[in-house]
């Protein structure tokens, strides 16, 4: 989310892709006040700052979802309380957590936050495939995501291809693959995908 450039709503078009944002004249984000915006006309609005409290409890609400990563616990309840006592900021923090953070927590005793905590380590073995799409990559959903993991042996040689080895070998879209490589072209995604890659998940 580094292209914040204003873009006014009339020129949006047919080819709008997902760095094509329309802002919204007065609708400011609830939890960090930040301006709305839509990845395209029509579109919902959302908050562009990747920092905020919201954002970052839906992402992570994502990464745990039974179709995504599969972290049992890792529910609206649990992640409102890590992100809450900021020990979890974006999705690779939660395998930093230790046991005893997690039993600190109001309501979680020591077996509660054992398991939870297991949850997360057994997520490191997901498929490609899941991990793909749990990055909340825009277009990217679970159909590409699987089509991108029979394609590509490993999350890294994704990443590595270029537009047409994504079209060709992962079998998606020009502007999915354009969006793969917007979106990895992000410092701040590329160190992530990075930080997760040394934490051995599926790669
Ligand atoms: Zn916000």
């Amino acid at each position: 989310m580094t292209d914040l450039t204003r873009k006014d709503s009339s020129q949006a078009s047919d080819e709008a892709d997902a760095s094509e944002k329309v802002f919204h004249a007065s609708k400011t984000c609830p939890e960090c006040g930040s301006k709305l915006w839509a990845a395209a006309e029509g579109g919902g609005w959302q908050c562009p700052n990747p920092d905020c409290p919201a954002q970052v409890r839906r992402w992570l609400q994502h990464w745990c979802a039974a179709d995504v990563m599969d972290i049992a616990g890792g529910d609206e309840k649990m992640i409102g309380l890590l992100v809450q006592h900021g020990l979890v900021r974006d999705v690779a923090e939660l395998y930093r957590l230790k046991v005893k953070e997690l039993a600190a927590l109001p309501g979680l005793d020591q077996p509660a936050a054992q398991k939870f905590f297991d949850a997360i380590t057994a997520s490191m073995k997901r498929e490609a495939s899941r991990f793909l799409y749990g990055l909340n990559i825009p277009l990217v959903g679970m159909a590409e995501a699987q089509a991108l993991g029979k394609g590509f042996s490993t999350v890294g040689a994704v990443f590595a291809a270029g537009v047409p080895r994504l079209m060709k070998d992962g079998g998606v879209s020009e502007a999915v693959a354009q969006s793969i490589v917007r979106w990895h072209s992000g410092s701040v995604n590329r160190k992530l995908v990075k930080r997760l890659e040394k934490l051995c998940l599926s790669f």
